[in-house]
């Protein structure tokens, strides 16, 4: 690095042979190749490229810090240095709090170099593009299918209709194309009505969704691959003194679910859990908690169980019609058998047996056999969070969003946000105000409807409310009594992760295999309602480094590339979902200062989960330690529960549903109170969110919502 000293260098390539040999001693090479052996180098110089901050206020003054620090404590350049000299350097300023004569954190700086040497090596695009994935093949992670093909190119295409193109008037309007919009449209296009789909993310094939490991809904470092896209859609996180903080779509705290046609299912994990009988009554079963908003549902589960059976057959669920027979019997099989166990969940399946737990395969709305013309799951390695690449997962949009289409009464619009429902004295809808992008001018268009069907998802449903004040309802539609947007909830995880002697992971996605449902109801701790508690999905290298490293493994050096290639098929995460206690606290609001790209104020969040929730998530980590020692592990640790708000991917619950309009939003059929034509078909309605994942009872209830709107005269 012959231009250091006092001489300023300000550009990247200056610096060269010195981030060469620090991203080298980050992963260095061994019979496996270095991080600059895989192109780590171009990755950093990619990734300065975009973001220059970092450059001039991190990475460069580290560099030359390191250099002030190797000449002072050596009398030789970094990169002219033995390996150990090098390692001690870089240990000496990770422990360090700042370096003389650079005011930033030394820290900051190793940290910085090491993710970014870390991100190039084990999820570099470039890398993973390659046939020939070195870091890949070192771990053992198989990203594509077992065949190696993939027919997602046989996807079908979807026919969308222009904004020109649209009619003035339509039977129905939905808002919002994902799980319950979509199957509201096949069930209303088939019984005949004319139905047009308002979806505001993008119709986005498979290779558009793409396999970016740092952009996607499983991490999402720097981005994702659905929508909204990232300029323009921020949402506000309310903070105590009354002030907002602006969030961006892909950071944690703005609750995001994938916003494209499909919505959530366009990349889910698709875990197809039926919620429990008792989940409709908990305020009955337990009380009501202080400080929460427990309440039954005003419709049981035996009301629902055959809209269970028609999402699980005609979306298309695989399983083991047999299986947890404590947590209920099923009148119907699933239309398709369970796929094979993954060798983990042999593994944990002894474990259990050991303790004498029941356990069984996760029901999954994924083809286990060709079944409507596509094929069965081809078992990659990436499935949550990504497309499936031989179309075999089943969502809103190759199932009933094609069905709809099929009848030629249904019209699809995306890209074309829903930005307020246009109302009739406070109790009818006359139809929906539309605002599209085109060419950077903001253009507008309202369309008439008979009946209006908000399923735009537990947040944006609740601020599509709130944004549609008349003088009749000057706090939004259904917000009379101040309830619209209260109660957020999703669901808090927890779990714990084990280390094994063996390697045991086959890689089978989607890797989600086995469960137990003891932990729900009648589960032995005095805790409401309990939860599910499974194997996680495929793990991708990148996440295996951020979440499912042992606590005490080494991260960078020859001892952190060991721990990655030793643990990756050794390790096991036990997880689940906890059936959350909901607050009004928790909350979707308007914000008051910040506006979306047409204009229209964003959602405000606000609140956080109740405590009975974490007590409960506490009880799941413990269940999931015990299991992990069960099955043979030798070092086990927790993953436990974050306490603030909860939402996200598994978001509901903001237009409760209820037979009193002064405790819910809407009415036991699905429609807002006092309201003749105006109904919701999201998680939104959901007064509690059950002990496992939510998509198979919001599909459920608007096979049920859709059907009660058909019986209108
Ligand atoms: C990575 C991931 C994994 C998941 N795994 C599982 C799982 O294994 N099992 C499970 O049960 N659930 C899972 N989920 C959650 C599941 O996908 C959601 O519960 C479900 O999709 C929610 O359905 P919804 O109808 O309420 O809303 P969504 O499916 O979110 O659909 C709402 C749609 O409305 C659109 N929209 C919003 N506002 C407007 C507007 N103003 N105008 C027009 N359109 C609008 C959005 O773009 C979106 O497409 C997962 C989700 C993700 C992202
Ligand atoms: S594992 Fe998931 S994404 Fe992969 S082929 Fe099967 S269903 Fe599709």
């Amino acid at each position: 690095m012959g231009k250091m000293g006092n001489e300023k260098v300000h550009t990247i390539s200056g610096y060269h042979p010195i981030l060469k040999a620090v991203a080298d001693r980050i992963v260095p090479a061994d019979a496996w190749p270095s991080a600059t052996e895989v192109g780590v180098l171009s990755y950093i110089e990619r990734y300065v490229h975009g973001n220059a901050a970092i450059w001039t206020e991190v990475l460069e003054p580290g560099l030359r810090a390191l250099q002030a620090l190797a000449f002072a404590r050596q009398g030789q350049a970094f990169e002219e240095l033995s390996a150990d000299q090098q390692d001690r350097l870089l240990e000496e300023l990770e422990s360090s709090d700042s370096i003389r004569d650079w005011p930033g954190s030394a820290q900051r700086f190793v940290e910085t170099v090491a993710s970014l040497a870390i991100e190039g090596y084990y999820g570099n695009p470039e890398a993973r593009d390659s046939t020939d994935n070195r870091p890949w093949d070192m771990l053992g992670f198989r990203p594509g299918t077992l065949s190696n093909e993939h027919s997602a190119s046989h996807e079908v295409d979807l026919q969308l209709t222009p904004l020109n193109k649209l009619k003035d008037r339509y039977d129905v309007i939905i808002v919002g194309a994902g799980a319950g919009g979509s199957v509201a449209a096949a069930v209303l296009a088939e019984a005949g009505r004319s139905v047009l789909v308002v979806e505001r993310g993008s119709w986005l094939r498979y290779a558009e969704v793409g396999n970016d490991h740092l952009r996607n809904h499983r991490l999402s470092k720097y981005g994702h691959n659905t929508g909204p896209s990232l300029a323009g859609n921020p949402r506000t996180i309310g903070i105590d003194n009354g002030e907002e903080r602006t969030t961006l779509p892909y950071e944690g705290d703005y609750h995001n679910n994938a916003m494209t046609v499909g919505g959530g299912t366009r990349v889910y994990g698709a875990q197809a859990w039926r919620f429990h009988a008792d989940d409709f009554r908990m305020a009955t079963r337990y009380g009501i908690p202080d400080g929460s908003s427990l309440s039954d549902w005003p419709i049981s589960f035996e009301e629902l169980e055959p809209y269970y059976e028609r999402a699980e057959w005609e979306v298309g669920v695989s399983g083991d019609s047999e299986a947890h027979p404590s947590y209920g019997r099923r009148e119907r099989a699933y239309p398709m058998p369970a796929l094979s166990r993954t060798r983990e969940a042999e593994l944990l399946a002894r474990g259990a047996a050991k303790l004498g737990w029941e356990v069984g395969p996760v029901p999954l709305l994924i083809n286990s056999i060709e079944r409507d013309g596509r094929q069965a799951c081809g078992r990659c390695g990436q499935c949550v969070g990504f497309a499936c690449p031989t179309n075999s997962k089943n969502g809103g949009h190759n199932t009933m969003l094609v069905r709809a289409l099929a009848t030629g009464h249904c019209d699809l619009i995306c890209d074309t946000i829903a930005e307020r429902i246009v109302t009739e004295n406070g109790k009818h809808a006359a139809g929906v105000s539309l605002a599209q992008e085109v060419t950077g001018n903001i253009v507008r268009k309202q369309v008439r409807a008979g009946h209006v069907v908000v399923a735009a998802g537990a947040i944006e449903s609740a601020r599509l409310l709130l944004n549609s004040s008349s003088d009749a309802e000057p706090d939004g539609i259904g917000n009379r009594n101040g309830l619209v947007g209260r109660n957020l909830q999703g669901h808090v995880y927890s779990g714990a992760f084990g280390l094994y002697d063996e390697p045991f992971q086959d890689g089978l996605g989607p890797g989600v295999s086995i469960a137990t449902l003891r932990f729900a109801h009648g589960n032995g701790g005095g805790i409401i309602g309990g939860g599910l508690l499974a194997n996680e999905f495929t793990r991708l290298p990148l996440i295996h480094y951020y979440r499912a490293l042992a606590p005490n493994a080494p991260r960078w050096g020859i001892a952190g590339k060991d721990a990655m290639r030793t643990s990756y098929l050794r390790t096991s995460q036990l997880m689940g979902p906890i059936q959350e206690i909901p607050n009004p606290e928790a909350r979707v609001r308007l914000s008051k200062t910040v506006k979306d790209r047409f204009g229209i104020p964003v959602a405000m969040l606000s609140g956080s989960v109740h405590p009975e929730t974490i007590r409960a998530s506490r009880m799941l980590a413990d269940k999931a330690e015990e299991w992990q020692w069960a099955s043979g592990a030798r070092q086990v640790w927790r993953a436990n529960p974050g306490t603030g708000l909860s939402g996200g991917q598994h978001q509901s619950g903001t237009l409760r549903m209820g037979e009193d309009p002064a405790s819910s939003v809407t009415d036991p059929s699905g429609r807002v109170h006092g309201y003749d034509n105006l109904w919701v078909c999201d998680g939104s309605v959901h007064v509690t969110n059950g002990g496992v994942n939510p998509v198979l009872t919001i599909m459920a209830l608007a096979f049920r919502t859709a059907d009660n709107l058909v019986k209108q005269p």
